[in-house]
């Protein structure tokens, strides 16, 4: 297919080229001895990932632990409460854990195996990543040491319960804020020290080659399954796919299976509280490029330059800036990036609640939120949602919060 002149039939040969760049994104801004480590990651990535007998490891791990393929269910009630759209969702919600997260932990963790190494290290904020991670560290028998800073550890107590029951060794950071950017930091250092025997297991489509393309490849599972189960159910392709924006690594899995063919793709953002700085975490839509945390994309950037203070009501999507990818993806035209509110995601995440009895994850409301909205504007088609995961771990705080609708 063509789309703006781009040719996208070998797309994923030629994206990201042999130095992680993804047309002026990505690529790799880290210190010398960490990029020996990074380089000795992506060497064996390229052997591995061609590999038959790592492939098939990796697709009887997601049948018979994760539960894949998750179902594409259709939100018939919702549909018909807004016109005429068929509205579908991809349900990572199903996936162990409940959570698209896994997907990319358990290939990681499967690559620390074949490399030899005994231990995997991550940073984590609210505690996603790091259960993820935990979990599949339990799975290989490696051990797992998740940097987490002392105020998100009291925030975040049952996650922290999680890991630990898990196995997982959480180690407190302390230094300034506290919080996720001295646990990134932290995890950094550690990495340097014990490269030799462990990896940096990164959650998302970010930091430096080959993560971005890392995680893509292994969270592409959910736009192929997600593709063939479309076609399957009705004969034909969704006009539409949406998912949310945080690092962007859900996004990336549902957009991957869609590149190659005549559907609009959309990637939603928080837009918070509002569009002035400080009140959102809109990277695509409000960011300039820079380079943080390794890698060369779009960013939120306070008046030194440096990554400004971001928000949103869903911690998964608290982060300031997103994948290199996307930010290509953007400047070429193929993904439309835009935003919605805080009160426009509660709002969804009661409705799906209410009328199809799932409740999702406040990131994932996101998405459910954009496509209610593109339903009403378009006449006649499909959407198909990425439900990134589920709500459990926002009820309290949405009670508490919002209170019930
Ligand atoms: C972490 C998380 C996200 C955001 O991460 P991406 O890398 O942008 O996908 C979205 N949804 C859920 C449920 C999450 O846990």
């Amino acid at each position: 297919m063509k789309h703006n002149d781009f040719e996208f039939d070998s797309y994923f040969k030629n994206y990201p080229d042999c130095n992680g760049y993804f047309g002026k994104y990505g690529g790799s801004y880290i210190p010398d001895e960490l990029q020996k480590a990074m380089d000795e990651i992506t060497e064996a990535y390229y052997t591995i990932c061609k590999s038959s007998k790592f492939i098939g490891e990796l697709r009887r791990i997601r049948r018979e632990f994760q539960g894949r393929p998750t179902p594409v269910s259709h939100l018939e009630r919702l549909s018909n409460s807004l016109g005429n759209v068929q509205l579908y969702v991809k349900r990572e919600d199903l996936n162990h854990t409940g959570a698209h997260k896994l997907n990319h932990c358990m290939g990681e963790a499967l690559l620390a195996k074949y490399m030899g190494k005994k231990k995997v290290i991550a940073e984590t904020g609210a505690g996603q990543h790091g259960v993820a991670l935990a979990t599949a560290a339990a799975y290989f028998g490696l051990e797992c040491d998740i940097y987490m800073g002392a105020v998100d550890i009291k925030k975040q107590a049952p996650n922290v319960a999680r890991m630990k029951i898990l196995g997982a060794n959480v180690v407190e950071v302390t230094d300034g804020l506290a919080t996720l950017k001295e646990a990134v930091d932290a995890a950094f250092a550690a990495y340097s020290r014990e490269y030799k025997d462990c990896i940096y297991c990164i959650g998302s489509v970010v930091g430096p080659h080959p993560f971005p393309m890392m995680v893509r490849d292994f969270q592409s599972v959910v736009g192929i399954e997600a593709r063939e189960q479309f076609m399957e159910m009705t004969g034909e392709l969704p006009d539409a796919v949406v998912a949310c924006v945080g690092g962007g690594s859900n996004a990336m899995g549902m957009f991957s299976g869609f590149l190659n063919d005549p559907v609009a793709i959309y990637g939603v953002e928080p837009l918070g509280r509002g569009p002035a700085m400080g009140d959102h975490a809109a990277s695509l839509k409000y960011g300039t490029e820079g380079v943080m945390h390794g890698f060369n994309s779009i960013m939120l950037k306070d008046e030194n330059g440096e990554p400004a203070p971001v928000y949103s009501v869903a911690s998964g999507l608290d982060y300031p800036s997103s994948g290199p990818e996307h930010a290509f993806l953007r400047d070429i035209g193929r993904v439309t990036y835009d935003v919605v509110s805080d009160e426009e995601t509660i709002d969804a995440f009661f409705t799906l609640s209410r009328m199809e009895g799932i409740i999702p994850a406040i990131e994932s409301s996101h998405a459910v939120a954009y496509a209610m909205k593109l339903a009403k504007q378009m006449e006649r088609g499909s959407i198909l949602i990425n439900l990134s995961g589920r709500g459990d771990k926002d009820m309290d705080y949405v009670i508490e919060k919002y209170g019930i609708r």
